[in-house]
């Protein structure tokens, strides 16, 4: 599941867009998931759309669906506080 919302680490919500992608490159933030809390790495090749990704050995249920072509081209996916508690690894 593609992500484009992490939380740095302040605790504020960031969304990543092709807009902001350089700047939050170039800083030197730390960036977790919102449900598991585990530390996400900010993806923003030149093809795929910027967008925030759990490491491989993660167990969130947002990092349990592989990132392809179809889900970067496809909708937009935000959680938020309930789809959170739904996906909440068990
Ligand atoms: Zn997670």
């Amino acid at each position: 599941m593609t992500m484009f919302t992490a939380k740095d680490q302040d605790g504020r919500d960031i969304v990543v867009t092709r807009g902001n992608v350089a700047f939050l490159k170039a800083g030197n933030n730390q960036y977790t998931c919102g449900c598991c809390e585990e530390k996400l790495i900010l993806k923003a090749g030149e093809i795929n759309i910027p967008h925030f990704s759990h490491l491989a050995s993660s167990k969130c249920r947002f990092a349990s669906e592989g990132e392809s072509e179809r889900h970067l081209s496809g909708k937009k996916y935000f959680w938020s506080g309930l789809s959170c508690k739904i996906f909440k690894p068990m």
